[in-house]
């Protein structure tokens, strides 16, 4: 790429060639922070509209990969484009290259629509390092806040089980919000299962007699009852140990006698969990599961049942591990993963290194029920393809940039009407020393509202 740095002359005035110098990094600072206001619309839309969700886990994600940026950074440029559309006071400072970015990073940490206006005077007259301080204290005290609602909502936390006058047993609790939403997510699963099961009963019902179940459906508090009920057994009979990850599924293989001798007919094999889900979702969990093989005759009964086996032996899981370290999913990077058989072994793919390729578990549902391909090339590397066939790379195309990146967003700037100039950024500070408690008791609602009237803060300078 062309150079356009100019090399700085020797000259007899240097100190006024530095001011300048000095003026022109604070112009093209200014023009840089407001075209960052615009990037971050920019980033706000396309993640409210949805746009990364193209088989990326987040627009980070997509933006760490589109744009090259660390995903760090990528989190950091959604969460305060996210902010800034809710805080429009920050947004325009930023817009007009008045408040740089790191600043109303560091504000939108804490700023809400109510207090945004006080931070924008604290962002306006002090510099990035008195932003930063403020915004540590007033962090403080929130989190003081906040810690004391946690341990009252810790403290306000209970179950109670007794058995009413009816013989039957009453269930009423607080649980923490964490706690409450695994509970649901259990009580959610459970209930699918329910489901499920009973779909697959009634079902076969229909099939065979051609008729439907007369029973009213329950309802739903109904249905929150009988899942606690299977969450309470499976708990008993799991003795109460959440399992390791690796053994959540077990996969059994029927196979018809007579077929078994071909071994890469793709019909054969029927895949049955207990719960019925669609082939795809079968495929999936049998890609990386444990495996028995029962064989049946031409009756349908079962005549042999193997060993247990993994689909992926460890050794071979190990091997794999090494080789792909973590999800292949262009722009996923997760560290772990499921093992994924590029053609499935219930197709006849072989269990080999060169047919296995790791993907984390969203990825993987991508690959076998969202209709993303993957496929590996002849020199061996991974082709990923969208739904619609189109090739999704590794390291995306670079975009186009004008000759003059700089001259073309001055000249934006100044399309726009904007006027940056030396001092659009300058801090009103002074020189004084701040008082982050005195600033944070004059600021913050609640320090406010904790602090008596009376108290005089002499040692406060503004
Ligand atoms: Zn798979
Ligand atoms: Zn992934």
């Amino acid at each position: 790429m062309q150079s356009h740095v100019s090399p700085v002359p020797v000259s007899p005035h240097p100190f006024a060639e530095l001011v300048q110098l000095g003026d022109e990094i604070a112009v093209l600072s200014a023009h840089l922070d407001a075209a960052t206001a615009r990037l971050l619309d920019l980033i706000r839309e396309f993640d409210a509209r949805g746009g990364w969700n193209s088989g990326f886990c987040s627009c980070a994600a997509w933006l760490s990969w589109r744009v090259g940026l660390d995903l760090g950074a990528a989190r950091e440029r959604v969460r305060v484009a996210r902010a800034l559309g809710t805080l429009p006071l920050l947004a325009q400072a930023l817009a007009r290259g008045e408040l740089s970015y790191a600043k109303v990073r560091a504000l939108t940490r804490v700023a809400t629509p109510e207090t945004e206006a006080r931070l924008l005077g604290v962002g306006r007259a002090g510099t990035a390092a008195h932003v930063e301080r403020i915004v540590r204290g007033w962090r403080y005290v929130d989190r003081r806040a906040e810690a004391r609602e946690a341990a009252h909502r810790h403290r306000s936390r209970g179950l109670r089980v007794y058995p009413d006058a009816d013989g039957m047993v009453v269930v009423r609790g607080r649980l923490e919000p964490e706690v409450g939403a695994l509970f649901m997510q259990a009580l959610a699963a459970a209930r699918e299962t329910l489901y499920q099961r009973a779909r697959g009963r009634d079902g076969n019902v229909a099939v065979g007699h051609g008729n439907v179940s007369a029973e009213t459906p329950p309802s739903m508090a109904q249905k929150q009852a009988d899942a606690l009920a299977l969450l309470a057994e499976t708990a008993l009979h799991h003795e109460l140990d959440p399992g390791a990850p690796g053994e959540r599924y077990q996969v059994v293989v029927h196979v018809d006698a007579p077929a078994l001798a071909e071994t890469d007919q793709p019909a054969q094999s029927v895949l049955d969990g207990g719960t019925r889900v669609s082939a795809d979702t079968s495929r999936r969990l049998a890609c990386d599961a444990s495996r028995v093989v029962m064989r049946h005759d031409e009756d349908g009964r079962v005549v042999e049942i193997g060993a247990r086996t993994r689909t992926i032996p460890p050794a071979l899981r190990r091997a794999l591990h090494a080789r792909d370290r973590g999800c292949r999913f262009p722009g996923c990077g997760l560290p772990f993963g499921q093992g994924h058989h590029l053609r499935h072994w219930a197709h006849g793919g072989p269990t080999t290194l060169s047919n296995l390729a790791m993907l984390c578990r969203k990825h993987h549902r991508a690959v076998h029920e969202e209709g993303f391909q993957v496929a590996r090339g002849p020199d061996g590397a991974l082709q990923f393809r969208r739904p619609n066939g189109h090739p999704l790379p590794e390291v995306p195309t670079p975009a186009a940039v004008p000759g003059d990146p700089i001259g073309t967003i001055r000249q934006c700037h100044d399309e726009q009407g904007l006027r940056i100039h030396a001092r659009t950024a300058c801090p009103t500070w002074l020189g004084e020393s701040l008082n982050v408690g005195y600033a944070i008791d004059v600021l913050h609602p609640l320090a406010q509202r904790a602090r008596p009237a009376c108290i005089a803060a002499p040692s406060a300078r503004e």
